[in-house]
């Protein structure tokens, strides 16, 4: 299945040819990767569909307050933890709603727990920030715990 993802991805979104080698392949070496990369094809996105993306990303040095995982409230996500985020609203009362990024361990029991107070659709998949050096092996480290990975640029 994973494998089927990748060749989806690599057709869909880095304009591989469907005769290529490359889909044929089940690993590939670092410079096949950052070849891969370079022909990647931006996909324009509307802006709907961003503002629910679940991203699997390393955390950047943000000021202010280090954020807790809004699944388990306990473990603080520092700069260059691997972690998932999701941009969408907090609620308050009186409905007053406020922009916010909400940060996760990549745990699937953490990311089943997600905040009432928001308004977060349950998590499906998380999409790979490929700006964040994240290798194939933490990759399906992550998958193999139950978490749906996707490729694609964002
Ligand atoms: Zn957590």
């Amino acid at each position: 299945m994973r494998q089927l993802n990748i060749v989806f991805a690599l057709l869909r979104y880095f304009d591989v040819d469907e005769n290529s080698m490359l889909l044929h392949q089940l690993a590939y070496t670092n410079s096949e990767f950052n070849k891969l990369k370079n022909s990647l094809v931006e996909i324009r996105t509307n802006n709907e569909s961003l503002e629910q993306s679940w991203i699997l990303s390393r955390k950047e040095k943000l000021p202010g307050k280090i954020p807790n995982c809004s699944g388990c409230k306990t473990k603080s996500i520092l700069p260059g933890d691997l972690h998932i985020y999701v941009k969408g609203k907090i609620v308050l009362k009186n409905n007053i709603q406020k922009d916010a990024t909400f940060r996760f361990c990549p745990d699937s029991k953490c990311l089943k727990n997600i905040p009432t107070w928001g308004n977060l659709k349950p998590f499906t998949c998380a999409f790979v920030d490929l700006k964040g050096k994240i290798s194939e092996n933490v990759i399906s480290k992550i998958s193999s715990e139950g978490i749906k990975i996707q490729i694609k640029f964002v």
